[in-house]
């Protein structure tokens, strides 16, 4: 329906128009028999943003029905709650619910009704506030978690893509009701840190999720995969020029995004062009171009993250701004051909943490996320930012003719526990091919780090050997076997339709053993298997959302008879009949954590 009321808007196509009427009334005729009870039900599936389309239909048509239909397919379940101001998302597919509210902002524009306006905007406020990332986007495994343990929910699929082009669309109706640079500081947030991060500038593909705690991007491929995200996906990056500038009537203009661009405005008989190269810098260049002087009132957006030296030249002279960051600088004047206005915003380094844990932080500079090329995975408190509170960025140094790179050392910046050199940050929307990167740090002080080392490095020496499920090298240097099974080629392994895997370990001889294997809280589905070593089951699995939005290690006891006249051992799941086994996101032998046991030297493999 969306894309033949766009071939109507933008190609000028009546028949589009015609076609959608048709399917419309085809919708009503289906649906008016239903009470409003059955209507209800039937939308507790995913039904995308109908009531968008139907009420965009009203507005083309002007027919009174086809606002009636859209009201009908309001899902009063999410937006009841909302209307009163009441989050009830938690537990929910996110992107079913999103395009919900894009409906709801329509119809409020179309019917003046007060609580379709209230449900958009709390929804808005809501998802963005409380359930949001650094990057701007939202979700994980494409569901709500809970907001008081965002800061956890980083696994291996934070952030669909198709969540943050309908979180945008919405914004774009929220700004045009109220202009708020709250809400064009998010529009630019989530542009640079998740749209413009989720498309491979090689080869054109785009993300569907974008990993958070530690990963590579997974794009799409050209013939072999179709996701939603690839559809909304291409579309992203058509819109570009979508939302830099926005009017008041024809007296005020409003400077959102600092793109390259050239806004033309008939009506005013203006043409304005803004050069920059942000972001790679700091400033743009906005300059008039028009026949008869034009009475303005030019308000430029003052990025919330721009905290000092932000300032504004017309034609060369510092305007006295007083504006503060997140707000807007305005400039009134009737403005001449070949005007000038330069903004300087410096861009700065900066941290940013969760509200339900300050103490983990993502690295921004300006507008932009950072992010570190790492293969390591998440270990202990790695990968940790090592500094004292307060400070968190010092020491970290801008790499010499690379915008917005920066580089620390492992005094400061730490990937793992045995990690010793320098590491390199790099916008996140640079990151790209099979790279794997990390975006969130633990902040702990220079004292802590200290202090808590020597526990790190017991159970480091505690390690017999360890294998990197779906790490290509690792795995083969670990005589990886298996049938029926699957990985992300980084992270994690699995096997389905009763398939297995298996891995060769290094083990003590002799000596009383663990093997300890790291889960996915959040893994459910008809996950049954066993765990053998040495061809002996020493564990039966059930992995049914054991604990939500978090990883966690389960440790098994290896009997001192299995490890006897053996230097290494094979580890294998086997998925139950029909079933899978795993997501197997790490697996290690150590030395049991037995006292008596612990003090028999370990031999530690490489
Ligand atoms: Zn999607």
């Amino acid at each position: 329906m969306a894309g033949l009321m766009d071939a109507y808007v933008y190609c000028d196509n009546p028949q589009a128009l015609q076609v959608a009427r048709r399917l419309a009334d085809w919708a009503k005729t289906g649906t008016d028999k239903l009470t409003d009870e059955q209507m209800q039900k039937m939308l507790e599936i995913e039904h995308g943003g109908i009531n968008e389309a139907f009420a965009n239909l009203y507005a083309f048509t002007g027919e009174e029905k086809y606002l009636q239909l859209a009201l009908r397919f309001n899902h009063m379940e999410v937006i009841g709650p909302a209307s009163n101001r009441e989050d009830n998302l938690t537990g929910k597919h996110a992107n079913t619910q999103i395009p919900k509210f894009v409906g709801t902002a329509r119809e409020y524009e179309l019917t003046g009704q007060d609580r379709l306006k209230t449900a958009s905007e709390f929804f808005w406020d809501t998802v963005v506030k409380n359930r949001t990332y650094v990057i701007g986007g939202n979700s994980l495994g494409e569901m709500f978690t809970a907001p008081e343990k965002l800061s956890e929910a980083l696994g291996p699929n934070t952030c669909e893509t198709c969540n943050t082009y309908n979180m945008l669309k919405l914004t774009r109706h929220l700004f045009s009701w109220e202009p708020r640079a709250e809400y064009a500081d998010y529009y630019e947030r989530a542009l640079y840190n998740h749209i413009l991060a989720s498309q491979n500038p090689v080869t054109g593909m785009m993300c569907y999720f974008l990993p958070l705690a530690a990963g590579q991007k997974q794009y799409s491929t050209p013939e072999d995969s179709f996701w939603c995200c690839t559809g909304t996906g291409i579309e992203n990056h058509a819109k570009y020029g979508d939302s830099i500038f926005f009017h008041q009537g024809q007296t005020s203009l409003f400077a959102n995004l600092f793109i390259a661009s050239e806004l033309r405005w008939p009506a005013l008989g203006l043409v304005l062009r803004q050069e920059t190269k942000y972001p790679e810098q700091g400033r743009t260049r906005f300059v008039f171009a028009c026949e008869k002087p034009i009475p303005l009132r030019f308000q430029i957006r003052h990025p919330y993250w721009a905290t000092s030296g932000f300032d504004i030249r017309v034609n060369g002279v510092k305007e006295p701004d007083e504006s503060v960051p997140g707000s807007y600088a305005v400039v009134v004047r009737n403005w001449n051909n070949g005007d000038t206005v330069e903004v300087n915003m410096p861009f700065s380094l900066r941290t940013e943490g969760f509200h339900d844990n300050p103490h983990r932080v993502a690295l921004m500079y300006g507008p932009l996320v950072l992010c570190a090329e790492s293969q390591a995975d998440p270990e202990g408190t790695c990968p940790a930012i090592i500094n004292e509170e307060g400070n968190l960025t010092s020491g970290l140094k801008a790499v010499p003719g690379q915008p917005c790179n920066f580089t620390g050392s492992s005094q400061i910046l730490r990937l793992s526990l045995e990690n010793s050199n320098y590491v390199t940050l790099e916008p996140i929307h640079a990151m790209h091919g099979n790279r794997k990167y990390v975006v969130y740090w633990n902040a702990i002080t220079s004292a802590e780090w200290q202090r808590n080392l020597p526990d790190y490095q017991a159970l480091e020496a505690r390690t017999v050997d360890r294998v990197l499920p779906g790490h290509d090298e690792s795995e083969r240097a670990h005589g990886f076997q298996g049938a029926s099974t699957g990985t992300d080629g980084s992270r994690w392994r699995d096997a389905f339709a009763g398939g297995w895997f298996s891995w060769d370990l290094k083990v003590n001889p002799g000596q009383p053993q663990e093997l300890r294997v790291k889960y996915w809280g959040g893994d459910t589905g008809g996950r049954e298997f066993d765990i053998l070593v040495a061809g002996q089951k020493l564990a039966t699995v059930t992995l049914d959302n054991n604990k939500p939005g978090e990883f966690y290690e389960e440790t098994y006891s290896i009997p001192t008879e299995l490890t006897q006249g053996r230097s290494k051992m094979t580890v294998k799941f086997q998925a139950h009949p029909g079933k899978m086994a795993g997501g197997v996101f790490g697996c290690a032998i150590l030395t049991s954590s037995d006292t008596n046991a612990a003090a028999q030297p370990a031999t530690r493999s490489q």
